[in-house]
Parts: C-alpha cells; structure tokens; sequence
C-alpha cells in the first residue's frame, strides 16, 4: 500500500552552489505561489550553511517585492562543506524540524541535488530547481540564468571584437560553464567566432587554429575571434603560443564573474517563476525527490536519483551548424561529422 504523505503546512527555500540571474524570481514564485496556497515560507540563508547555522527566517510577500529584476540572490548562496558530512547533514535535517519545515525547495545545481536528497533520506519533502548559468543539469534543456549569461557574455564578445577589429588582433574570449560547452557553444554561434573551443570537443591541435588564423589573414580578414570555454582554459598561455607562432597579436580576455551577474532575461524572469511556483505546487500534491525541468517544449517533474543519473552532452546538429558557420580550426572535424552521418 502506498505510503500516507504528511500534508506540508510549512516550506523552506534556499539557493546553494554558483548564482544565477533569476534566483530571485524563482524564490519570490515559491514565496508567492506558498503562501497564496496558505502555507508558512522560510528563507534560509547562505545555501546549506543557513541550515547550519539556523539562519532562517520566515518570508512575507513584500520581503520579495521589487526583486524578479534583481540578479545574484536574495537569500544569497554558499557552498556548505559540512553539508557532505553525515554530521552536517543530519543537522540540516534538525533544523529543517526544529522550524517545522517540512518541504524544501532546492535552487541550485548538481551538487545541491545531492545535498537535498540526504535530507529527503531523513523525512523532508524536497524538489530541486536547475538555478546554474552552466546549463549542465542532464535532466533539462533550459537552467535558471543561462539566458541572462549567455546574452550578456555575448554583449561583452561584441565590444572586444569592436576594438579587436580596430587593432586586426586576433583574441581569445574565455566563458564560463565549468566543465560544459554549452555556454561557449552558444557564444560562439551568436557572436560569429572563427573558432569554438568547448571540452567536449577540442582535440588541443593548436597548430588547426595556428593554420586557420594565418588562412584567414590571408585572405582579408582584420580580426579572429576565438571563444574558448572555461573547461578548456589556459587562454592566456594559448593567446602567447599563438602570437609567437602567426605573428599576429593576440590577446585573451576572460570574461569571469561579470557573467553571472545583471538583471535577468524575460525567459529567465518567467521560466524561473514557472518553476518555483511547481516546485510549491508538487510539495502540496505530497511530491518529494522531484527536481523541475523544462524538456521537450514542457515543463516536468523528474526523480532526483534517476535526474541525478542522466547525461547529456553537445548536440551534434548544433555543432554542426557552428562549425559550418564558424568555418574555423574544425573544417577537418567538420567533415569528418558529415562523413560520419552518411555511413
Ligand atoms: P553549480 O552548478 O553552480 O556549481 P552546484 O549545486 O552543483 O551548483 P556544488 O558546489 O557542487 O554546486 O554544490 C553546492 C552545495 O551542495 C555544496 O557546497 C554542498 O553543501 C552540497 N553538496 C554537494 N554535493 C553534495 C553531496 N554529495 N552530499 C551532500 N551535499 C552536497
């Protein structure tokens, strides 16, 4: 027989691991969505480390006005080693009790996941929302704050190669997404770089890129933009090897932090309101271990261990096209894709 739910009168939130834009609307949605649902909200502060140090306190609908335009985190985020310990895990749980908090909503990415699953090992009703600029939760094709990093990532690419063009220089432009492509990827196509290293995919044959830049001096072109992503790195040491090797002054900007800030896209803003009010909307329905995703055109609940267990990589059709645009270092793999496709 299945299990009875225990009806959840009080809801945590929290947002744990690397902000995002669109945290704060996805944290005002649960705010609004709980208590328009006549539920008891807390915020808990720092990510996990809140739960530790019991720094929680009860939200109410003005504490989250004027914030869906907001980037970074009103409840702001930590990353909780004490967290990974069954000590620290345990405690969470005791403080999730000791206020009643019996639904916990969860914005983060991966390694926050498994932070909420131990507590729902321990009785608390938990769903987890995809808040990551990195796109690299398996489970999802859209994570909160992707639109807003990649546009402004984009808008950044746009100046360096205004002046990169002034100067004919050639210029590595480093994007964050810790070990995945995806943002780079799509700077790469939006902003038109000649070449797109993403983790996944680039072989290091410096010398293919070395061949493409001085092929396309030759042939009349004032400026090479290469957007490399943050799983490859060491684009300052790439931007001297490169130099040394064309002759052509080259120079690497990494983008960095200023990618993860800034006021949030309309997706970002409605997307993450979507999901937070389903994050309250699965807890009330008696859900736990359900983490929200956005697949197929749809906005859906997945288990958090089978969620956990997905891959997902590049796609290939999409590479496909940024090769064939880029025209870059990759002309060689980008044969070797096509002639792949047709065996
Ligand atoms: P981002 O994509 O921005 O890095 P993330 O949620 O994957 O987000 P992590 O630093 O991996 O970021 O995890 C955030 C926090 O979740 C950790 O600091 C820790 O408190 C908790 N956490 C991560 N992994 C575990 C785990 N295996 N068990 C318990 N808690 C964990």
């Amino acid at each position: 027989m299945a299990e009875e739910k225990k009806k959840v009168t009080t809801i945590g939130v929290l947002t744990s691991g690397g902000d995002a834009p669109g945290m704060n609307a996805a944290i005002r949605a649960v705010v609004r969505r709980a208590l328009g649902k006549g539920l008891k909200v807390y915020g808990i502060y720092r990510g996990y480390d809140g739960l530790m140090e019991e720094d929680v306190k009860e939200m109410h609908a003005q504490d989250v006005s004027d914030t869906i335009q907001r980037g970074g985190t009103i409840l702001y985020t930590a990353r909780c080693a004490e967290m990974r310990t069954p000590e620290g895990q345990k405690k969470a749980a005791e403080t999730c009790r000791k206020f009643g908090i019996d639904g916990l909503v969860v914005i983060g990415g991966d390694g926050s996941y498994r932070g909420a699953q131990t507590l729902a090992h321990q009785g608390i009703n938990v769903v987890g929302l995809p808040g990551t600029i990195d796109l690299d939760i398996s489970c999802t094709e859209y994570t909160i704050g992707f639109d807003t990093s990649v546009n402004t990532a984009m808008e950044a690419i746009d100046k360096v190669r205004d002046t990169s063009t002034s100067h004919e220089r050639c210029s590595i432009i480093e994007v964050m997404g810790r070990n995945a492509g995806y943002l780079a990827l799509w700077c790469g196509i939006a902003n038109g770089a000649e070449d797109i290293l993403l983790p996944e995919k680039y072989d290091y044959d410096e010398q293919k890129i070395i061949d493409n830049i001085i092929d396309s001096r030759r042939r009349g072109k004032k400026h090479h933009i290469i957007v490399n992503a943050e799983g490859v790195g060491h684009s300052a040491s790439m931007a001297r090897r490169i130099e040394a090797a064309t002759g052509i002054e080259t120079r690497a900007t990494i983008l960095g932090h200023m990618q993860r800030g800034g006021s949030p896209t309309a997706k970002d803003r409605v997307y993450a309101t979507i999901m937070g009010s389903m994050a309250v909307d699965l807890l009330i329905a008696g859900k736990t271990e359900r983490v929200v995703g956005y697949k197929n055109g749809k906005f859906q609940d997945f288990d958090i261990d089978e969620a956990l267990a997905m891959t997902k990589g590049i796609d290939e059709y999409e590479y496909e096209i940024a090769l064939a645009m880029s025209g870059g270092y990759q002309k060689e793999t980008q044969k070797k894709v096509i002639r792949d496709e047709s065996l």
